[in-house]
């Protein structure tokens, strides 16, 4: 039985007092986490503040980005040691703003991916296809070639403990959610790649969230769906109330 994942992605939103209200309102109310893990993905400059608000909770605090070295002359860029010093449990790699606004390739999440867990940080790892990709068919293909690059040199145990989100970018803030069918057919498929690329016991376990115009009016329908475990919400995870909503249906 794979536990649900629910996790509210900020992205750049937010000032800190507000930030600290929303944890503060949100994590008495969240469900206990042996029910479903809850998970805020949050700006670097509140992390700290934040960690400390939701210790002794059930509330777990995520980066949305790190870099995939440990230290040295990288200016402007957070490393995941300093990450799991803050008490951070949870990373986003590879979200499509990153890959499509920062460059972020194949290759640095499948890096990423590897030092988060180098450094004990549970990756949350984003893959998912363009309008146009899928109006020409591409969808499988290219999330297959996404999801095999970013666990390449991962140990199954890796794998299993992985979070990947399947998040069409065509669903990603505008409103548009995929269908659950559409959104359950590209989750099983990924696992069936990782059964494949991996093992039949890691596609089991890894879970897998969809992402996109995620909200509560819809949530319980795409959890329903055999091989979707959780969800990345983007604009309904600013409210704590929304948040706490989508939390209680995991
Ligand atoms: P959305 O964003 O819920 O606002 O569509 C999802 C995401 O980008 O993770």
């Amino acid at each position: 039985m794979r536990k649900k994942v629910i996790a509210g992605n900020w992205k750049m939103n937010k000032l800190l007092s507000e930030a600290e209200q929303f944890v503060e309102t949100a994590k008495t109310k969240i469900p206990n986490e042996d029910k479903a893990e809850s998970v805020v993905c949050a700006p670097f400059p509140f992390l700290p503040a934040l960690v400390e608000k939701a210790k002794g909770t059930d509330l777990k605090i995520a980066a949305q980005n790190m870099h995939f070295e440990d230290s040295g002359a990288f200016t402007g860029e957070v490393s995941p040691a300093m990450l799991k010093d803050l008490g951070v449990t949870h990373v986003v790699l590879g979200h499509s703003e990153r890959r499509e606004l920062f460059a972020e390739t194949d290759e640095t999440v499948n890096k990423k991916t590897r030092a988060a867990f180098n450094h004990g940080l549970i990756p949350i790892i984003c893959v998912g296809e363009t309008l146009e990709q899928r109006e020409n068919n591409e969808t499988m293909n290219h999330i297959e070639a996404q999801v095999k690059k970013a666990l390449e040199g991962l140990t199954e145990d890796q794998v299993k403990a992985s979070i990947i989100a399947y998040e069409p970018i065509w669903a990603i803030g505008t409103g548009k959610t995929a269908t659950s069918e559409q959104a359950n057919e590209v989750c099983t498929h990924i696992r069936k790649v990782v059964k494949t690329a991996v093992s039949e016991e890691a596609g089991n376990a890894v879970r897998l969230q969809y992402g996109g115009s995620v909200k509560p009016a819809n949530v319980d329908e795409l959890l329903s769906q055999s091989d979707i475990d959780g969800a990345l919400v983007g604009g309904a995870s600013l409210e704590a109330d929304s948040f706490v909503q989508l939390a209680e249906a995991g």
